[in-house]
């Protein structure tokens, strides 16, 4: 936990550099997985899809190895909020699949998430997804020079909020630099003018988690890894690494 009002790491120029490039390959990634997801593909061949761009951009990933993930994407799958393991899982039509991935270049982490439709879909699980589009948007506008950390989490969860969703409470976005998760939590709620000041040159993850049910609870599968909502409903979760820029927000994993 930070003290309030501690001051959050700084990235200089060049180390903003091997940001931006370590986001580009994940947005990349993103891109390609995106361009893949259809019905009929196994959620694997989207881990094989990503293994390609880290290959091809000469990047490693953060994914792969951390606590002993066995892959470079996390693949979850409509009641599936988070940390759904790659398998030979089929995509089938109508389903929402969220993908979560990140790359390292020069020792620097970017990490990202989006959630899509597979095929067509239905109006819930559409306005559900971009219910989180716009939650990640409001938390993003909330990052400029002089604001709070706590901005972010208010900002978030005035959208998911007033769209009726639940987010769970022990899972949110998070500091990012040298290592994939550092300090401090960026949580999805928040009070306005609370936490440490954002100044140019800090660098978070963002991260909302949206559950349809309008619950907070979430559980966790017998893999160990996969977080699923506890009323069975549909999830999305969607993140980007944002730089504070001197004159506003800096999206570094987008194209
Ligand atoms: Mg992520
Ligand atoms: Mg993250």
């Amino acid at each position: 936990m930070r003290r309030r009002g501690a001051s959050l790491p700084r990235r200089s120029d060049d180390q903003l550099r091997d940001m931006r490039a370590a986001g580009h390959v994940v947005a990349e990634m993103h891109e390609a997985i995106r361009a893949a997801a259809r019905p009929g593909v196994r959620t694997l061949a989207l881990d094989a899809v990503a293994r390609e761009v880290l290959s091809r951009r000469n990047a490693t990933s953060n994914f792969l190895g951390y606590h002993g993930f066995p892959a470079v994407i996390c693949a979850s799958v409509n009641d599936e909020l988070i940390h759904g393991i790659p398998s030979g899982r089929i995509l089938v039509e109508g389903d929402l699949l969220s993908v979560d991935c990140g790359a390292i270049i020069n020792g620097w982490h970017g990490d990202a998430a989006f959630s899509m439709a597979i095929g067509s879909t239905s109006p819930q699980t559409l306005r559900l997804i971009e219910t989180a589009e716009r939650a990640l948007a409001a938390g993003i506008w909330a990052m400029v020079p002089g604001g709070h950390l706590g901005d972010i989490g208010a900002a978030i969860d005035e959208v998911v909020s007033l769209a009726g969703y639940g987010s769970p409470h022990d899972y949110c976005g998070h500091g990012i630099g040298q290592a994939m998760h550092e300090e401090p939590d960026v949580e999805n709620r928040g009070r306005r003018g609370r936490g440490p000041m954002l100044e140019p040159g800090v660098v978070l993850a963002v991260e909302p988690m949206l559950i349809a049910g309008g619950i907070d609870d979430v559980h966790e599968l017998d893999d160990g890894w996969t977080i699923v909502t506890a009323d069975g409903s549909l999830a999305a979760h969607v993140e980007h690494t944002v730089l504070v820029g001197a004159h506003g927000p800096e999206i570094l994993t987008r194209l």
